[in-house]
């Protein structure tokens, strides 16, 4: 599966503790990220991370263009919801995930559970639906 991660300032640390708790189901996986996001949980796991651009210069449209062709299964986007000014970056990546049906958490509650639904198989029927190709960001 393709899973994209993304971390607002705030949530980085704690995105990264999620990856090293997870780090033996993400492993098993395509991973991409936004540009600080990847580096910090890269450097942090030693997991191959294909970074985007940073959130501030379009990386996560740069996700959302993938959840557009379908080539996303699951985005962990964990938000800041006390830092004004994210809401519509948020609110667009949601609207592509629900256009596609593809499960988003915004939460480290909900992304334990997308996590750990993955892990048993839960969302198989993704590969079955959508023969894809991986998310491969241009080098930058
Ligand atoms: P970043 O982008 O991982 O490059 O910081 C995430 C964001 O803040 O939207």
């Amino acid at each position: 599966m393709n899973i994209a991660l993304i971390a607002h300032d705030k949530k980085k640390e704690l995105m990264v503790q999620f990856c090293m708790a997870y780090c033996g189901i993400l492993s098993k996986h395509q991973l991409c990220a936004t540009g600080t996001t990847g580096k910090l949980v890269a450097d942090a796991t030693g997991l191959k991370i294909d970074r985007f651009l940073s959130g501030a210069q379009g990386g996560d449209q740069q996700i959302g263009a993938r959840v557009a062709y379908n080539e996303i299964d699951m985005v962990i986007f964990l938000c800041d919801p006390m830092t004004t000014g994210h809401e519509t970056d948020v609110h667009a990546l949601q609207r592509l995930c629900d256009l596609h049906s593809v499960p988003i958490a915004t939460n480290i509650a909900t992304a334990e559970m997308l996590i750990l639904g993955l892990d048993r198989g839960d969302l198989s029927w993704r590969d079955i639906v959508n023969p894809k190709r991986p998310a491969r960001p241009r080098s930058y």
